[in-house]
Order: structure tokens, then sequence, then C-alpha cells
């Protein structure tokens, strides 16, 4: 019932010469089931779509200001993100959170500037080891959650997915186990449960931190795991396509 989605998280990586070769490889390497997409650099945004547009992968941004339009030197608003077709944008991810200060505020104003302009916002959340050891993820996730729900209602996530991001499993080869992240993400649906079962039903809920070719499968097969939010592994053409034909 809910179909799955893979979406690339580029990060700070590539150039117009190197996307090329990996945006023609996933737009022709794409098949199965599952929904694709790569959320590139804001520069290639238009590189994307050039490639993108017409294909089966959609294609988003990592982030989107919270405001409409401005004097915010250095910001880049949701119209501008669905002016280049962008059908996501990431928001709340741990990077943002930890080095650039978006707080639980911050991200539920990104989220719902992002929903505003048509965009699919990608809430991303997750604990840090400090607390995973300290026993309080659940109440991270829950916070993180509670923060955009309270701003933008139940009904939002209609259009939305979420991303479960352990941040000790992002960038480190560390995975969350199958067991571990089901146990989150089923906690994450619980939650939106509380507020509306239908939303709970159809909400794609992504794990992202360390998913490879070779434990994709896995935790894709997790009830509760609707695909993956991957950083790495999405910039080899061969591996990403793995992961999505995992998917
Ligand atoms: P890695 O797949 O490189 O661990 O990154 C995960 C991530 O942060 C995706 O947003």
């Amino acid at each position: 019932m809910r179909t799955k989605l893979v979406a690339g998280n580029w990060k700070m990586h590539g150039s117009l010469a190197t996307n090329l070769g990996l945006l023609h490889a996933v737009r022709d390497g794409v098949k199965g089931p599952a929904e694709v997409a790569v959320c590139v650099p804001y520069p290639y945004l238009a590189q994307a779509r050039a490639v993108l547009d017409g294909s089966g992968v959609a294609w988003g941004a990592q982030d989107v200001s919270e405001h409409a339009q401005g004097a915010w030197t250095g910001e880049v608003s949701a119209a501008m993100l669905a002016d280049f077709g962008c059908r996501y944008a990431l928001v709340g991810h741990s990077e943002r959170r930890s080095f650039f200060g978006d707080t639980d505020a911050v991200v539920a104003a990104k989220f719902a500037a992002a929903l505003k302009a048509g965009l699919t916002p990608v809430l991303c959340v997750g604990e840090s080891l400090a607390e995973r050891e300290a026993g309080v993820t659940g109440e991270v996730v829950t916070r993180q959650i509670d923060a955009v729900l309270a701003n933008s209602g139940v009904a939002a996530f209609a259009n939305a997915v979420v991303a479960y991001e352990p941040v000790w499993a992002i960038g480190t080869g560390r995975t969350a186990s199958p067991a571990q992240a089901q146990e989150v993400h089923a906690l994450i649906r619980a939650r939106f449960a509380r507020d509306s079962a239908d939303v709970a039903a159809g909400l794609r809920i992504l794990y992202g931190g360390s998913v490879k070719a070779n434990n994709a499968a896995e935790l894709f097969g997790q009830i509760d795991i609707d695909g993956g939010l991957i950083g790495g592994a999405s910039l080899v053409a061969a591996d990403f396509l793995a992961i999505c034909s995992a998917a």
C-alpha cells in the first residue's frame, strides 16, 4: 500500500562533470517498484532537472528557507525550489540541526514553507549516540516530530515523508540493526496514529544512516520501513541502484 521511496542525499558533493554521469546512470538504471529521488546541492538543481525531467526519478533539495522571500542573504525559498521542479526538500537533517543551528522551531517553519509551495517535505529526525545511550531515543524523536505537528497539524503529513536517521549511524558505517530501526519506526508511526490512523497508515518513514547495497534489503524488509535516505552510497551509481532495487 505504501510505495517505497529511496532518496539520495548527495550532501556537499559533486560537480557538473561528475553529476552528469551519475544522473544519467541513475535515470537509465532505475527499475522496479520503488520511487527514486535525488536531493542535490542547490546549484545543480537545474542540471538535475535537465537530465531527469520526464523520467521516473524525482529531484529535490537538501534544505529550504523558512522565509517566503525578502532580504535573507544566502537563503533559497521553497517557491524557488518549486520553480526548478523539485518534488522534495529535506528539512531538519541532523547536519543542519547540529552544525547550522536549525532548532525544532526552525525545522517546523521550514516544513511549513515547503508544504506551502507544493513541495513534499522530508522531515529528518534522530537521536545522537549520547541520547541513545541515555535511553531517550523515543523522547528525542517524539519531541522533534511534535514541534512540526504543533505547527502544521497531522493532516500535513498526508503530503510529507519522515526520515529516521540516528545520528550515530550517519557516515559512520555503523548501521542501526533492522530490529533497532524497526523499533523506532514503529514508535514514530504510533505517534502519528495517536492523531490520525489514516495519516499514520499512509505515511512513508524512511531509514537513513549507513544504508549500503549489502544491508538495504533487510532494513527495507521491516514492516514500518518504507525506504531509505542514502548519503555516501548515493554518490556511486551502482551502489545507489542496488539499494533502489532492494526496495
Ligand atoms: P550515510 O548514508 O552516508 O550514512 O548518510 C546518511 C544521511 O545522512 C542521509 O541523509
